[in-house]
């Protein structure tokens, strides 16, 4: 795990972030990070697609 994420807070529940996605810090709830992936502009390249496909 990298330390720098840890100073960071989720930026849509407050939580701890566990990641950076979608130009967002986001924890480990997959409904921040479609948030996230919402307030980004929707699906757009192979990294919207990805996830999508690792959620099925
Ligand atoms: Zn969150």
């Amino acid at each position: 795990m990298s330390d720098w994420i840890e100073k960071e807070k989720c930026q849509f529940c407050g939580k701890q972030a566990k990641r950076f996605m979608f130009a967002a810090f986001v924890c480990e709830s997959e409904e921040c990070l479609e948030e996230a992936r919402k307030e980004r502009g929707g699906p757009g390249g192979h990294q919207a697609k990805k996830w999508a496909l690792e959620k099925e």
